[in-house]
């Protein structure tokens, strides 16, 4: 079976090598032609462990084809799968220009009646729009599926294979049945709805998530002003089976492609349904108030953080990603420079000066100690195994007093910190007195 995949980021990519892996006939089409020339020559421009190999492998079978979307006049596929970006716009909504522009091409191009199958997030109702809009005039008549996408940057692989679920919407069973059979080697549960359930289950589940983090980021700010320690609060909770254990770290929260676009899209569809979620609100205010802590504890112990040298450890926003956006890295490190600091940052994949970070005055460097060189004080901000693992008695000689480690993921020892030297101080550690 011919099956084409339209937006070849993060999401598309999987997708198609996941559905060519499982024997279907494969093109990958995206607007990007250096992606298409790059992914013609077997590279990849993301990181993702394991996928370049897994890419070359399912190439190499001769099932797994890339193009420009200029190359191909028409599509002869049976199903087109839609994974195009969805990003914010100024006003939180979901910006669907990406969408609608892969809409009317495949529709323009479609040369019998094709399963259309989104898997970009789309705001609950957006399937049935997209099928008065689109669908309903066109020359053939279309099938329209909505089969979001639950992957983890970092581990996509793992969440191909192994997801938790599988959410199939769709109003004709026959689209459905197809769509679901595609999935027939992942043992998963299949959840098979309408289209609008299967949009806004993909916003509930990122929502809960981000509520998750910002509620556990406000016990640790509680516990800073009280004395109680997050570590022992979050041990002390986990164990009832109701609250689970997962997505309960305190930090400088969440960032990324998705959590904070698709938290505010949903606080922007409920506001466009005349309701106002209140949850949803404080739980964006709570992240991005998180972001301020490691400021506010470096101007606390310093004063001006003027002529500073303030080290950042990390650009991604989470480890084994290359993905920076919406990362806090990349505000915490502009905020500093707002306060005239100086600021050298590394992360061990995203190169800074390659990447557009947006932060002009900052220096990516290509080595941790030279990030470290006389700093006054590290903020830890990705919680990437170089980090974790680092020898901080070698990392104490190349800083200077304060010494000041800010760790901004709770993933270093504390006591073991301070043993050194080191001023240390996490989010709700208690480390604050
Ligand atoms: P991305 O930005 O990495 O990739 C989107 C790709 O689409 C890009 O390569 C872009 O060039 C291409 N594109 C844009 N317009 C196009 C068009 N008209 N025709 C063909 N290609 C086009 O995005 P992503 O991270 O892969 O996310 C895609 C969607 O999946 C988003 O809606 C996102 O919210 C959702 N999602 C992302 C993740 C994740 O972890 N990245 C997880 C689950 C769901």
């Amino acid at each position: 079976m011919k099956i084409t995949v339209l937006g070849l980021g993060y999401v598309g990519l999987l997708t198609a090598v996941g559905l060519a892996n499982s024997g279907y006939e494969i093109i990958g089409l995206d607007v990007d032609i250096r992606k298409i020339q790059m992914l013609q020559n077997e590279n990849i421009y993301i990181y993702e462990p394991g996928l370049d190999e897994f890419v070359k492998e399912n190439a190499k079978k001769g099932n797994l084809t890339f193009d420009t979307l200029e190359n191909v006049s028409c599509i002869d596929s049976e199903i087109v799968f839609v994974a195009v970006g969805t990003p914010s716009q100024s006003n939180g909504s979901a910006d669907l220009s990406q969408l609608n522009n892969a809409l009317e091409y495949v529709v323009d191009r479609a040369s019998n009646p094709l399963t259309i199958v989104v898997k970009s997030t789309v705001p609950p109702g957006t399937g049935k729009k997209i099928k008065e809009i689109y669908l309903e005039k066109a020359s053939f008549s279309h099938s329209y599926v909505s089969n979001p996408e639950f992957l983890r940057e970092g581990q996509a692989l793992k969440d191909w294979f192994y997801p938790d679920r599988i959410v199939i919407g769709g109003d004709d069973r026959e689209a459905t049945t197809l769509i679901s059979h595609l999935y027939k080697d992942i043992n998963a549960p299949i959840v098979i709805t309408d289209v609008t359930t299967a949009e806004m289950i993909k916003y509930a589940s990122n929502a809960f998530l981000a509520t998750k983090i910002s509620f556990i980021n406000e016990i640790a700010n509680l516990c800073d002003l009280t004395g109680a320690n997050i570590d022992g609060v979050v041990q002390g909770v986990s164990h009832d089976p109701r609250i689970g254990g997962s997505f309960l770290r305190a930090g400088i929260g969440y960032g990324g492609s998705c959590f904070p676009k698709d938290v505010r899209a949903l606080d922007f569809i409920s506001t466009i349904n005349g309701h106002s979620f209140e949850l949803l609100k404080a739980v964006i205010n709570v992240n991005n108030r998180q972001r301020f802590i490691p400021i506010q504890i470096l101007k606390r112990e310093m004063g001006l953080l003027s002529g500073k040298k303030i080290a950042v450890l990390g650009l991604a926003f989470k480890p084994n990603t290359d993905d920076i956006r919406e990362a806090p890295s990349i505000e915490i490190i502009n905020l500093l420079i707002g306060e005239g600091a100086s600021v050298k940052a590394y992360d061990p994949i995203v190169d800074g000066t390659e990447k557009n970070c947006y932060c002009q005055e900052a220096v990516f460097t290509k080595n941790i100690w030279e990030a470290i060189h006389e700093a006054h004080a590290i903020i830890l901000t990705t919680e990437w195994d170089e980090f974790v693992n680092l020898d901080w008695f070698e990392v104490f000689k190349y800083t200077q007093s304060p010494h000041i480690i800010i760790d901004g993921r709770n993933v270093l020892q504390p006591r073991l910190i301070k043993e050194i030297g080191f001023k240390c101080f996490g989010i709700g550690r208690n480390t604050h007195r």
